[in-house]
């Protein structure tokens, strides 16, 4: 499925190896019963899917740099709501050329998300400030156009709308589209849980190439922009508002342009996506019925998919299972009333002692603070 996006390009003939680097682990197609399966993408090292496309940008951008003529590191500077950071710097980690700056909003993860943010050292610097996810993104925006950084940096983003994670992610529709179709001879219907639209969109992107999937389905959190789009065709970005799916609190989701493109019109895009908007009260009733109506625990971006599995008609359609639930444990422990087992994987990195940087939330503080770890 790659190949063909990597003709002519310096990495055409490592593809197959980066590809190796990136799935160490299995994107598992699992059927729950006659009219449930699952897509679980989140077997990787920080059990969430966006491990797929960090790895997959990391393997790549590392090998590009080696080529280079410079002595100075890439620096990769994410903001994050908790899940994009942690995979970010846990696929850069280690890996020669690069570093990673990330900057969180302190007390608006989760402590396990916190923990997987800040048990790095080497080539990783994790900084929190006492804001929202905005101020991080702001910080981050500042620093490119800002001179020092400029002339003293070599900066780039990992941000889902970097093609380097958005091609990888294609592939793991295409293995589920063409799984359905040599089973039953039917194209793939899929329910995925969004919030900036970078994985929904690598669904659509493997569907244009032509692997056969048919409808696809949005599940939002309350956040409205996407469902708004699509009832009045009008596209307006909301103020963001602070759900039980916190990776998919967005109120102006950036990715969106993209499948616009692909779609002109709005009447285009209707016959292939649609999009269902989950509120906390429905996303706690799924959790809390999972173990007993369908012997799962659900995570809470996941539960938004369920749910609008059950108001579809299509009786086969699969939910992209996006984050593990014992990433969650303060939300989804209370609703079953037990402790979520946790997988080994992340019993590893919970032992990690923790760094990080508390910073005020200006580009000042953080500039002062790179400055003098480099001696500067
Ligand atoms: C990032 C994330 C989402 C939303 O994905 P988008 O590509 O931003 O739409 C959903 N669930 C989890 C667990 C996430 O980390």
């Amino acid at each position: 499925m790659l190949r063909s996006f990597f003709e002519g390009d310096p990495l055409e003939g490592e593809i197959a190896d980066i590809c190796e680097e990136t799935f160490t682990f299995p994107v598992l197609l699992r059927r729950l019963d006659d009219s449930i399966s699952l897509l679980e993408l989140f077997h990787g090292p920080t059990a969430a899917f966006k491990d797929v496309g960090a790895r997959f940008l990391a393997s790549s951008l590392s090998r590009l740099e080696a080529d280079r003529d410079d002595d100075r590191p890439l620096t990769i500077l994410v903001a994050t709501s908790g899940d994009t950071g942690a995979a970010v710097a846990s696929a850069f980690y280690g890996k020669p050329h690069v570093e990673v700056i990330v900057i969180y909003p302190r007390g608006r993860v989760s402590d396990r998300q916190e923990q997987l943010l800040t048990c790095w050292d080497d080539n990783i610097q994790t900084f929190g400030i006492d804001a929202d996810f905005d101020a991080c993104q702001q910080l981050v925006k500042a620093a490119f156009d800002d001179d020092w950084w400029r002339k003293h940096m070599r900066l780039s983003s990992a941000n889902s709308i970097n093609i380097g994670r958005l091609l990888p992610q294609m592939t793991y529709y295409g293995y589920t589209a063409l799984e359905r179709w040599r089973q039953t001879g039917e194209p793939l219907d899929t329910v995925v849980p969004t919030g900036n639209a970078g994985n929904v969109r690598a669904c659509l992107y493997a569907r244009e190439i032509g692997l056969p999937i048919g409808r696809v389905v949005m599940a939002t959190n309350a956040n409205r922009p996407i469902t708004h789009y699509l009832e009045t065709g009008e596209w307006t970005a909301f103020e963001m508002v602070e759900t039980l799916a916190t990776a998919m609190d967005v109120g102006d989701p950036s990715n969106v342009e993209r499948v616009r493109h692909l779609y002109p019109d709005i009447d285009s895009l209707r016959d292939v996506l649609e999009a269902r908007r989950i509120d906390d009260e429905s996303i706690r009733d799924v959790m809390r019925s999972g173990p007993d109506e369908w012997g799962e625990v659900w995570d809470p971006h996941t539960a938004c998919g369920v749910r609008v599995r059950e108001k579809l008609d299509r009786d086969d359609a699969v939910i992209v299972a996006t984050a593990h639930p014992a990433k969650f444990p303060e939300v989804v422990e209370p609703l079953i009333g037990r402790e979520v087992e946790i997988p080994e994987r992340m019993a590893e990195w919970l032992r990690q002692p923790t760094h990080m940087t508390e910073i005020e939330p200006d580009l000042e503080a953080l500039t002062r603070e790179v400055r003098r770890e480099r001696g500067d």
